[in-house]
């Protein structure tokens, strides 16, 4: 059946996307990808979005979202897109075998944690080394653990990281912290974190059996290595966004995010949209990324207006 709009991704602006595109009567299609929800589903208390005085759970918002996009008729299917041809209209989509038709896509795919790309990073992920201190802190209690990172999301992390563990450093490759004033306060009067400046981890120590044992840090001013004992090292060191799908078919910026034409959601295909995360590296919030999925319905819906009108 050829749809209206289709939707790909779910987090805040995927399911603002179809609430807008859904009240418009388009009946959107929700793909929801491999982390429903989005990356606020592996975050604690969301303090900061408009309407929650109190805070509210990130997973426990995105079930309100899907509901609200539910209750204006789009449909949400926990599927992944593996393919997608944008070179003839209706665009064509695919799931596996499944092949779906749209006069128009909005592209919410997210972004993703960055890695520092160790062989020892990748033997471990899950046997002490985390990209995700709200889904794995819980098992370090009394633990020394090491994040990686100097921005935001490494403070928060840290932070969190102290309600279970007995130590927490961070990792920060130079002297000073990209994070915002108030997150490098409260991380820095924290007495259970500790920094370890101008340090890169080298490799890290420890079998899938033994866990994470311990990591090589390097002064990158002097060169220096040294051995440093731990249980765990969480990754905080940015996001890349989550395009493969779109590779060579969307213009994107020299970081790699979908680029979109100044002021509004379109990209460089008439009829395709992209909204939060995979096109914003600067504000990358939750509110703005679903300022941004109200922004691509209401983008999506003036262009079939225009279609239909030349129709
Ligand atoms: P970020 O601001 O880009 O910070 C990434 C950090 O990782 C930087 O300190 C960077 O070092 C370091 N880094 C990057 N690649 C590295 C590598 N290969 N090895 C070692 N260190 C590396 O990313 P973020 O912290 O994820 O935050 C992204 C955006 O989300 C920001 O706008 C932030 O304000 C926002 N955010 C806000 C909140 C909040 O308000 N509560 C929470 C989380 C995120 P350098 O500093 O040397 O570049």
């Amino acid at each position: 059946m050829n749809r209206k709009v289709i939707i790909i991704g779910s987090g805040p602006a995927g399911l603002t996307a179809a609430i807008y595109a859904g009240r418009a009567n388009l009946k959107p299609l929700v793909f929801e990808g491999n982390q429903p929800g989005g990356q606020l589903t592996i975050t604690t208390d969301v303090e900061n979005y408009p309407g929650f005085p109190e805070g509210i759970l990130g997973p426990e918002m995105m079930d309100l979202f899907r509901k609200q996009a539910q209750r204006f008729g789009a449909e949400t299917q926990l599927k992944n897109v593996t393919k997608i041809d944008f070179s003839e209209y209706p665009f064509k989509v695919w799931v596996n075998q499944d092949h779906f038709t749209s006069e128009s896509i909005i592209i919410s795919t997210g972004a993703s944690a960055k890695m520092l790309g160790l062989e020892s990073e990748k033997e471990l992920m899950g046997y002490g080394v985390s990209a995700c201190a709200t889904c794995d802190g819980f098992f370090y209690k009394d633990k020394k653990v090491l994040v990686v990172g100097g921005g935001d999301s490494a403070m928060e992390e840290a932070i969190f990281l102290t309600k279970f563990a007995s130590e927490v450093w961070i990792v920060h490759r130079r002297d000073e912290l990209r994070a915002s004033k108030i997150m490098r306060e409260r991380t820095l009067n924290n007495q259970k974190i500790h920094v370890h400046w101008n340090t890169v981890i080298e490799e890290i120590l420890g079998t899938k059996e033994t866990g994470v044992t311990g990591v090589m840090l390097k002064d990158t001013k002097t060169g220096d290595i040294r051995e440093d004992q731990c249980d765990g090292v969480f990754m905080a060191i940015g996001h890349t966004p989550n395009v493969s799908l779109f590779k060579g078919m969307l213009d994107m910026d020299e970081k790699g995010y979908i680029s979109t034409k100044n002021g509004s959601t379109s990209t460089s295909i008439p009829g395709v949209f992209a909204c939060g995360d995979v096109q914003d590296h600067v504000y990358r919030q939750a509110v703005t990324a679903a300022g941004s999925g109200c922004q691509a319905a209401i983008d999506a819906e003036r262009f079939l207006e225009g279609i239909s009108e030349i129709n």
